[in-house]
């Protein structure tokens, strides 16, 4: 049985004051958790939150991490680095890095590659833009993104978290409905038994888009969809506990 999880992805927010009071409120609530938590902070915060929830069950991840493991790629952190602040995941392909800083599959593959040679868990960002949906070809682009990620991957496979994030959800409000998310969770899902029945079972499916309160629990509640990334919401403690509540 998947096991679920919420990630927050905190994205490019907050003050060593406001993380703080973040991760701490996390950590004092954590009785109330059911599901694996895992936060995500900026890269330079990463350290001072893992002394924060040292101890606790909230599990510490990074936005982004370099393909390369040293050397001359200034401005770069490997997944070796992030490992020793104390992530255990790491986020890879958002659509946000795909769009915004140009990251192509084969990157995202590379960075995928050297986050599981790490031994940490890469947190895999799928998902369609609306033009893409509305044109009919939302599980093609998701499929090829998938498999272009794990494409030759063998070393810690089973580990991959997968989140589907379709763009037009992430920010905006809008959300996909429970029976969408789920239609493309099982999608995926049959895209991952392509590879191997065993992974496919084993693999766990995160949504993500505008995951709220309030939508969270009839998300959660469907079969294929195993937790959720959350953006927005999880930068207020008191929603991001209810969003992990809906979780298990
Ligand atoms: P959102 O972001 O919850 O603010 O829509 C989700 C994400 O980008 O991971």
């Amino acid at each position: 049985m998947r096991k679920s999880l919420v990630a927050g992805n905190w994205k490019m927010n907050g003050s060593l004051e406001t993380v703080d009071a973040l991760a701490e409120g996390i950590v004092q609530n954590q009785a109330e958790i059911g599901c694996d938590v895992l936060v995500c902070p900026v890269s330079v915060h990463l350290d001072r939150v893992s002394r924060l929830i040292d101890g606790s069950l909230v599990k510490l991840g990074a936005q982004n991490c370099s393909d390369k493991s040293s050397g001359a790629y200034t401005g770069e952190v490997s997944a070796e680095m992030l490992k020793e602040v104390g992530c255990s995941f790491v986020i890879l392909g958002h659509s946000e890095r795909r769009t915004l800083f140009s990251e192509g599959d084969e990157l995202i593959r590379n960075k995928l590659l050297s986050v599981l040679d790490a031994g940490l868990i890469p947190v895999l960002c799928v998902g369609e833009t609306l033009d893409e949906r509305e044109q009919g070809v939302a599980e093609a682009v998701v499929k090829a993104q998938v498999l272009a990620a794990l494409k030759g991957v063998t070393k810690n496979l089973e580990s991959v978290v997968v989140a589907y994030e379709p763009v037009w959800a992430i920010g905006t409000g809008l959300t996909a409905t429970p029976e969408q998310a789920q239609a493309m969770h099982a999608f995926i899902r049959s895209v991952l038994a392509e590879i191997s029945e065993e992974l496919s079972l084993k693999v766990r499916i995160l949504y993500g888009g505008s995951v709220k309160p309030e939508n969270a629990r009839e998300i959660f509640g469907q079969p294929d969809i195993d937790g959720g990334l959350i953006g927005g919401a999880s930068l207020k403690v008191k929603d991001f506990i209810s969003i992990c509540q809906a979780a298990g």
